[in-house]
C-alpha cells in the first residue's frame, strides 16, 4: 500500500513536472547559429557527431558549407571539434531566443480579422478557409485531404469558378504547403495567394484562378505546426509518437519511393530527417498521398518550403532528368523572371536538388511525379533567413509568389501543356 501510494506520488509530481515543462515555448535562450567552412566530408562528419550527443535542432550541410544551431552547454565541445577538423566557425547568430522574441512582438493582428501582417495558428487558418468558402460558395468548397496523428483534418480549398460550358472538365493544380512546420512563411503566402485568386482586380490573375480546378492546402502537418507556434519554433516533423521518447518524422522523407535511399536517416530522435518506420508510416503523407491519387486530370503539382530560395524540380534525389527536364527548366525560368519583377529577387535554380542543395529521398515531389505521372511538378523554396521572415513582409512573398505561378502556367500553355 504505502509502496502504491509513494508510486502514485511520484508519478503525479513527474506529471505536474512535466506539464509545467511542457506548457513552455522553448526559448532557445544563448543557443549560437554557428557557419562552417571546410571540407565538405568532415562537415558532414562534425554534424553527424554532434547529433549523436545531443538533439540538434537543426543543421544544413551543403558542400563546402555548413549551418549548426548550438545549445550553449554543447558551444564549448563543439569549438573543440571544429578546431580538430580543421574546420572554420563563424557565428551568424549569437543567440537564437532574439530572434524568436521579434517575431511574437513584430506579428501584428488586425483585430478579429485574418490579415498577412500576422502569424496565425492552425484554427485561425482553417476558420479563414471556413469564412472565405463561406463568402464564395459558387467557386469554393472546403475539401479535406487527409488526416493527423493527433486528430486533426488536413484542410483545403477548392477554388473552381463555374465555367459557361459545364462539361469542362478543368486542369486541375495541388498546392501544397507547411509540410515542414516550421516553415511559416509558407502557409502564410499560400493563404495570400488564394486571397489574390479570389479578390484581385488584375485580369491575369482572375484569367488565371478561371483556367483550374484548384486544391490548394496551406498546411498540411497542422500537428508540427500547431507543436512549432506553441511549444518549439524549430519544430520540423509531424507529432506521432515514433518510440518512447522521441516523436515525429519528416514528413517530406516518408513517401513511398526510394525511401529512405538519400538525406534520411532511421534514427527516430533525429530532429530533421527521420523517414518514419516505413514507408508512408505518418497517417498525414499516407491520406494526403491517396486524395493526390485521386484527383482526376492532375496537370500540375506545386510544394512551398523555405528559405533555399530556389526552385527545384524532380527528382530530389537522383541527378537523373525527367523526360520533360528541358520544358520544366523552361517554365521554371519565366516563373523565376516573373517573380523578380516583383521585388529582383533571384533565385537559385531551376535545378535538381541532387544538383543544387543536396540528395533527398521520399519527398511528396518525386512521389507525385513518379507514381502519378504528373507533367509539372516543381518545388518553391522561399526566402528567410533561418525560417525566420517578418510577419509585416509576409505580403512581399506572397505578391512574388503570385506573379511567379502567374509565369509558370503562362509558359506551361506556351509549350502546349495545356
Ligand atoms: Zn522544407
Amino acid at each position: 500500500m504505502f509502496l502504491l501510494h509513494f508510486l502514485l506520488v511520484t508519478s503525479v509530481l513527474q506529471l505536474s513536472y512535466t506539464a509545467s515543462i511542457q506548457d513552455e515555448y522553448k526559448t532557445y535562450k544563448g543557443y549560437k547559429l554557428y557557419r562552417v567552412v571546410g571540407d565538405s566530408q568532415e562537415i558532414l562528419k562534425l554534424i553527424k557527431m554532434m547529433n549523436q550527443l545531443a538533439e540538434i535542432p537543426f543543421y544544413d550541410a551543403r558542400g563546402a558549407r555548413g549551418d549548426i544551431l548550438i545549445a550553449p552547454e554543447l558551444v564549448q565541445i563543439f569549438e573543440e571539434r571544429v578546431r580538430l577538423a580543421n574546420l572554420q566557425a563563424n557565428v551568424e547568430i549569437g543567440d537564437y531566443s532574439e530572434i524568436i522574441r521579434s517575431e511574437k512582438t513584430g506579428s501584428r493582428r488586425k483585430g478579429s480579422d485574418f490579415s498577412w501582417t500576422a502569424y496565425y495558428d492552425v484554427d485561425d487558418i482553417y476558420k479563414y478557409l471556413q469564412n472565405v468558402s463561406k463568402s464564395h460558395p459558387d467557386s469554393t468548397e472546403l475539401v479535406v485531404g487527409g488526416q493527423t496523428y493527433e486528430g486533426r483534418q488536413i484542410l483545403g480549398l477548392r477554388i473552381n469558378t463555374p465555367s459557361e460550358n459545364k462539361s469542362d472538365n478543368k486542369p486541375v493544380v495541388f498546392i501544397e504547403s507547411g509540410i515542414h512546420a516550421r516553415e511559416w512563411i509558407t502557409p502564410a503566402t499560400t493563404t495570400y495567394f488564394i486571397n489574390e485568386l479570389l479578390t484581385s482586380n488584375n485580369p491575369d490573375v482572375t484569367a488565371l484562378r478561371d483556367q483550374f480546378d484548384w486544391h490548394i492546402f496551406p498546411t498540411v502537418n497542422p500537428d508540427g505546426y500547431h507543436y512549432s507556434m506553441t511549444r518549439d519554433r524549430m519544430w520540423r516533423k509531424t507529432r506521432s509518437k515514433s518510440s518512447t521518447y522521441c516523436y515525429g518524422a519528416d514528413p517530406n522523407r516518408n513517401w513511398d519511393h526510394n525511401w529512405l535511399q538519400h538525406g534520411a536517416t532511421n534514427n527516430p530522435c533525429d530532429y530533421q530527417t527521420y523517414g518514419g518506420s516505413k514507408p508512408f508510416s505518418e497517417v498525414e503523407t499516407r491520406t494526403l498521398s491517396e486524395y493526390i491519387a485521386s484527383l482526376e486530370n492532375l496537370l500540375a503539382y506545386v510544394a512551398f518550403h523555405s528559405d533555399a530560395q530556389i526552385l527545384l524540380v524532380p527528382y530530389s534525389d537522383s541527378v537523373e532528368h525527367t523526360d520533360n527536364y528541358d520544358d520544366l527548366v523552361q517554365i521554371g525560368k519565366t516563373s523565376l523572371e516573373y517573380g523578380r519583377q516583383v521585388n529582383g529577387e533571384e533565385y537559385g535554380g531551376p535545378a535538381t536538388a541532387a544538383e543544387i542543395l543536396y540528395k533527398a529521398s521520399g519527398g511528396s515531389m518525386d512521389w507525385v511525379r513518379e507514381k502519378l505521372g504528373t507533367p509539372i511538378v516543381y518545388t518553391y523554396e522561399l526566402r528567410g533567413s533561418y525560417f525566420h521572415w517578418p510577419a509585416e513582409k509576409i505580403n512581399e512573398q506572397g505578391d512574388e509568389v503570385t506573379q511567379m505561378l502567374l509565369g509558370l502556367f503562362k509558359e506551361a500553355k506556351n509549350l502546349g501543356y495545356y
